[in-house]
């Protein structure tokens, strides 16, 4: 595991030479940043000119996917969405190759991708990116990307891998790198939505945002730790013990959460999946637990 190591401290002795499928914006970032470090880089992209400025930088554009398939052993992925990864790789021979693939999908589409490219006598790893492109190869941003699948093939390109962003190799099962990029993104629209709501409450009074937002930032930043005890509690099993606002006082709470919304004028519709699902926890008796317990309610597969 490399934790966004520093692209000019990470490039081998030797850069290895790699392909790059697709040049889009994320792609065009990975492709700089390798190139930055020195590697080979083969590109190619479905609409070619997005790729072509590449060249200058020192590129080779190839002609098709599967001529830039066949130029290097390392092939990695960033296109759209997993329906575009098929596409591309429909007629290049992937024997003996090592794919790695950026493109964010389901932990389903990877655990397919790779049962898929396995048939087809290649090594492979699924990817998640938790970075924007701005990111890329900027040691400072945090920027890392989850791999899960083949740990050879982790082992083998850890450096290279490492150039763009930090590596964080999640497992063997190629579902988990999309697995933990979601739950991530999940976790993140809803603090997002929580903040477009805090936002709308206060949007018509005289409160000037910019003076707002480092209340808001520093709030999240002290609840954030939080997070670590829900997790205890999930593997202790035991969500009623040390517990400091537990689940009643929270849903009473909750009903100024949704009178004040009324009384701005602000739709509660971001706020109400979770108070009505603190409301049905505290109904099922939980009301001296924290809530952490109310992953219950949403687990599909034991209904
Ligand atoms: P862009 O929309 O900028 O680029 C999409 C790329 O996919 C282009 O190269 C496009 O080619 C190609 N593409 C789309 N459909 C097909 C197809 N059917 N066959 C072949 N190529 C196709 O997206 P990004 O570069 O930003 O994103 C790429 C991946 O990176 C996505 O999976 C995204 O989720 C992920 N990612 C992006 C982040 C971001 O902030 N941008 C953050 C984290 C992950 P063409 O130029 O011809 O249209």
């Amino acid at each position: 595991m490399t934790d966004n190591a520093p692209a000019s401290t990470t490039a081998p002795r030797t850069p290895t030479p790699l392909t790059l499928l697709g040049t889009g914006a994320m792609g065009t970032a990975l492709a700089r940043a390798w190139l930055g470090a020195g590697h080979p880089v083969t590109v190619w992209n479905r609409t070619r000119a997005r790729a072509e400025p590449l060249a200058a930088e020192g590129a080779t554009v190839a002609a098709s996917a599967a001529e830039a398939v066949a130029a290097n052993r390392l092939v990695v992925v960033c296109l759209l969405d997993d329906a575009s990864v098929g596409e591309a790789l429909e007629g290049a021979e992937l024997t003996g190759r090592d794919l790695v693939n950026l493109t964010t999908g389901t932990p389903a589409q990877g655990r397919a991708r790779a049962a898929w490219a396995q048939a087809r006598g290649a090594r492979f790893l699924d990817a998640g990116i938790m970075a924007v492109p701005p990111m890329i190869a900027d040691p400072r941003s945090g920027a890392y990307v989850f791999y899960s699948g083949s740990p050879e093939l982790f082992e083998e390109h850890d450096e290279t891998l490492a150039v763009p962003a930090g590596t964080r190799y999640v497992g063997a099962d190629p579902g988990f790198a999309a697995l933990h990029d979601v739950a991530l993104l999940s976790a993140m629209d809803g603090m997002f939505s929580g903040v477009l709501h805090a936002f709308a409450l206060i949007r018509r009074e005289d409160i000037v945002p910019t003076d707002f937002a480092p209340l808001l930032v520093s709030w999240l930043v002290a609840m954030a730790p939080a997070v670590h005890k829900a997790a205890e509690q999930l593997e202790s099993g035991d969500h009623g013990k040390d517990i400091v606002s537990n689940l009643a006082m929270q849903v009473a709470g909750n009903a100024t959460l949704l009178a004040t919304a009324e009384e701005q004028g602000v739709s509660a519709e971001l706020l109400t999946p979770y108070t009505s699902l603190m409301e049905r926890w505290l109904a099922a008796g939980h009301g001296d637990e924290d809530t952490t317990g109310m992953v219950e309610l949403l687990d599909l597969r034991q209904k």
